[in-house]
């Protein structure tokens, strides 16, 4: 077994250093936009090292390749891409917008610490998280401008989102399937953690387990290509062009390999097994 490991773990080796070497390319020296655009540029950047860091993450632990950690990585991967691609369409006001609204609900988080210790919380690390999280919000804004704002950011939902940036599918086929996983709803619960009762005396009741399938490459190329798509909605912005190849490409470069390896482990336990 352990070979199997070393194999996946080159391979996912692989895969970090492409996924670095592509940010590292679009944040360094790169000059962005105009200039003029610094809430959009810092959003777009910030954007990117987001989903790079949870490709990364994925990349740098195989096991969760797996139902039932990846797709709920993969969700909020998706949904990076979809939060970009719509800043991109009005990028002026939309950034403004996102920024405003996750300072809005930092001032809320920080408004109920704020209570905890107006109603006697003598907590020292209450008062701490309060106080960083004032700075980090006064930083960018004076706190008293900073509006709270309920309900979605985008003030629309993520479908009609989707819409407006021509892609549905992404909604109805990976959207929408991920959003299982992270809701714990049946159609991923009764996938992944149940199995018929053997007893056939039972009314063929569901008996909770921990469905073992890895490791599920596919869901790595996955998030190779919703980093990929975003990268790509960043490129067609500020008009860049890279020679770095892309996550995807570099996912397909050594994913036979892997095969190989895996496969060749896999024959020699079987002899061993036959021999014993
Ligand atoms: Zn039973």
């Amino acid at each position: 077994m352990d070979d199997r490991y070393e194999a996946v773990g080159k391979f996912a080796s692989a895969i970090c250093q492409n996924i670095l070497a592509n940010l590292n390319e679009r944040t360094e020296n790169f000059r962005l936009g105009d200039g003029f655009e610094t809430t959009t540029n810092s959003v777009f950047s910030a954007l990117i090292a987001r989903q790079s860091a949870l490709a990364l993450g994925m990349a740098e632990s195989p096991l969760t390749w797996s139902g039932h950690i990846a797709p709920v990585i993969l969700r909020s991967m998706v949904d990076l891409l979809i939060t970009f691609r719509w800043i991109a369409i009005n990028p002026r006001d939309r950034s403004i917008e996102y920024v405003n609204y996750g300072l809005g609900s930092e001032k809320l988080l920080t408004s109920h610490y704020q209570k905890q210790i107006e109603d006697g919380t003598d907590d020292d690390r209450i008062r701490k998280i309060a106080e960083a999280n004032f700075a980090w919000i006064e930083s960018q804004q004076f706190h008293i401008f900073v509006e709270v704002k309920l309900g979605s950011w985008a003030g629309t939902s993520i479908r009609k989102m989707c819409e407006e940036t021509g892609d549905k599918d992404l909604y109805n086929f990976a959207y929408v399937p991920f959003s299982a996983a992270v809701h714990n709803m049946w159609n991923h619960v009764g996938k992944w953690n149940a199995r018929t009762c053997d007893n056939p005396m039972h009314k063929q009741h569901s008996v909770g387990v921990i469905a073992d399938a890895w490791p599920i490459v596919d869901f790595m190329f996955r998030a190779c290509k919703y980093l990929e798509l975003t990268l790509e909605a960043f490129d067609k912005f500020y008009e860049f062009r890279s020679d770095i190849t892309p996550p995807t490409q570099e996912f397909n470069e050594h994913i036979e390999q892997l095969g190989a390896s895996w496969n060749s482990v896999q024959s020699s336990s079987d002899e061993g097994a036959e021999r014993v």
